[in-house]
């Protein structure tokens, strides 16, 4: 029970990180000029940019290290352990759902949904729907905006919204997105 509910400790550490992280050090200008802030400009202005693989593990490790000698110090090893896991387990969670709401257009009506509260995000007011995988703490803390039509500008659009013989938008996303 105590190492369940270290994982799910862990998991729930993650979930609010994403939504901190991504919202003062990736939107607020008074901390923005951090490694974390710049890599995250350049996705939003990029369209599909992602920061390299390297920078992200190197940072993540290092997280991870401080994060699981601390939780063992205050909880042993065994609980310890079990916290990280779930933290590192939901962060990859986190990366692996990001890129894929940016290259697919989702497999379930869950997915499709995050992508509209994601894009938003991306294409409309940057300083709403900070959370990629799920709108928990933007509930929270009061940074939830539904979405209605995404006006996707041309030149960052996702290639899953486009045709890719016409350049125009797929019929079947014609209802939520629309190009500009
Ligand atoms: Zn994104
Ligand atoms: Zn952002």
């Amino acid at each position: 029970m105590r190492i369940f509910a270290a994982l799910i400790a862990g998991i729930a550490t993650w979930s609010l990180l994403e939504y901190t992280i991504h919202r003062w050090l990736g939107h607020d200008p008074r901390f923005i000029r951090n490694p974390f802030g710049v890599e995250h400009t350049a996705h939003h202005s990029r369209g599909n940019y992602f920061a390299p693989a390297w920078k992200k593990a190197l940072a993540a490790g290092g997280a991870l290290l401080l994060l699981s000698w601390l939780a063992t110090m205050f909880v042993g090893p065994r609980a310890g352990i079990a916290y990280s896991i779930g933290l590192v387990g939901f962060y990859l969670y986190y990366e692996g759902t990001h890129y894929f709401e940016h290259i697919h257009p989702g497999l379930t009506g869950w997915g499709r949904w995050l992508r509209r509260h994601h894009f938003h995000h991306h294409f409309h007011d940057p300083r709403s729907n900070h959370g990629v995988t799920s709108p928990l703490w933007d509930y929270a803390f009061g940074t939830i905006a539904r979405p209605g039509m995404i006006a996707v500008p041309r030149k960052l659009a996702m290639d899953w919204l486009i045709d890719p013989d016409t350049g125009a938008l797929r019929n079947e996303h014609a209802g939520q997105y629309r190009l500009r």
